[in-house]
């Protein structure tokens, strides 16, 4: 085994985690609910004729209900997939491809996470009349222009519930409201959203939900999307096979998955509200504290209507790749991406209307259920110390 600093030795590896919205630590108490199911309790949830094929399906059908109870749906509205961009791909292409003679439009946001958009490009080179709307520039939907743009063609409107770059939470249930005047289905990527605000699809009038376990402290390759059954959702399956979930999802379920990501929701549900308020105290003392020691900091997106973990934060005149790479031990990111010829900011900071060199200059703090005020002071002090030491190169080197 090696023993570098990478996490090659089977141990964490060093350094304060706060990149909370790229994935979470799975919690012990998820992983432990787990274990059975890889040995003792294996069976195939989908075998009708033993107690090895019982027992697991019940134990699918106990995470379907936890799952379902967070958002106030009934169970027989969840559909097991593998993750928020699977949901996503098959509430989308479902939805507008099962309604595509009647209902040729589909409508999103140009700040919605990459495996909506290319659900939705896919889409159009199939035939279907797509718009992506611009946001404001506080990264909110504009309502008006979304008012404007549903029409009677519309099957499906894919609006996020909380943004995974910027942290904004959308106006759901304003959103809900334009798409029944018009017949369209609200779908809403909830990846970043469960475990942190509630989520009443009901209440809220969402017709299609994605879910992804990891995104709050579930294991990897698993989520669900939540299906309305009255009025009833019609999609098209994208894995056709032996017609497990209602047909929508063919293939054997992952029951250690399964367990994983009903422990992680019934977690939610018990400490979401206490969990909120110690999250938002801690990104308090972090923008406070790095505030305190910088100046010329600023927020990108809205400044009260979004989660409480998140922080997207521009220095003024530091590059966000110079500074993340001075810092190896304090896990953040930006949401540029390499092409083979340049590093391209974020199209979501780009969406919203920041500037190039802001954007260039922006990273994304997100704390979580397992930071500590130890963690946080660390990384004012290694951010603080970072950002001033690129400013004055970067000063010397402009004289
Ligand atoms: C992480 C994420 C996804 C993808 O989820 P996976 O479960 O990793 O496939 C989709 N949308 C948003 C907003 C996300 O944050």
């Amino acid at each position: 085994m090696g023993t570098d600093d990478h996490g090659t030795a089977n141990r964490r590896p060093p350094g304060v985690y706060l990149d909370n919205q790229a994935t979470t630590p799975t919690d012990p108490r998820v992983v432990e609910a787990m274990l059975p199911f890889f040995t003792e309790r294996f069976g195939n949830p989908h075998s009708t004729t033993h107690a090895f094929g019982w027992d697991a399906e019940e134990a699918v059908e106990q995470a379907r209900e936890q799952l379902a109870a967070l958002i106030d749906a009934s169970p027989r509205e969840i559909v097991f997939t593998s993750g928020a961009t699977e949901s996503n791909n098959l509430a989308i292409k479902g939805a507008a491809r099962f309604h595509r003679e009647r209902r040729p439009h589909v409508v999103t946001l140009a700040s919605e996470h990459k495996c909506v958009l290319e659900s939705v490009r896919q889409l159009e080179r199939e035939g279907h009349r797509i718009s992506v709307l611009p946001v404001k520039s506080d990264g909110l939907v504009d309502l008006d222009l979304l008012a404007e743009t549903v029409d009677e063609e519309t099957a499906v409107v894919s609006i996020m519930a909380v943004n995974n770059e910027i942290g904004v939470i959308q106006p759901l249930a304003e959103i809900a409201e334009i798409c029944r005047d018009k017949g369209a289905y609200f779908h809403s990527d909830a990846a970043q959203a469960m475990g942190k605000i509630p989520l009443d699809v009901a209440a809220l009038g969402i017709d299609l939900l994605s879910i992804s376990g990891h995104k709050f402290y579930g294991p990897k390759g698993i989520g669900a999307l939540y299906v309305r059954r009255r009025p009833r959702v019609r999609l098209e399956p994208l894995i056709d096979g032996g017609g497990q979930e209602r047909g929508l999802r063919s293939g054997s379920l992952a029951t250690p998955l399964c367990v994983g990501l009903g422990t992680a929701a019934e977690i939610a549900a018990a400490e979401m509200a206490a969990e909120g308020g110690r999250i938002s105290a801690l990104k308090s003392r972090l923008l406070e504290g790095i505030r305190r020691r910088l100046s010329g900091v600023a927020l990108n997106g809205h400044e009260t209507q979004r989660v409480a973990g998140n922080l997207n934060l521009a220095f003024e005149g530091v590059d966000a790749e110079a500074l993340m790479r001075a810092m190896p031990r304090l896990a953040v990111s930006s949401g540029s991406a390499c092409t083979s010829t340049a590093v391209e900011p974020s199209y979501v900071l780009r969406a919203l209307g920041v500037a190039d060199d802001r954007a260039r200059s922006s990273i994304r703090l997100a704390v979580g259920r397992f930071n500590t005020e130890a963690e946080i002071d660390e990384a004012i002090d290694v951010l603080a110390t970072q950002v001033a030491r690129l400013r004055s190169e970067g000063s010397a080197a402009a004289e």
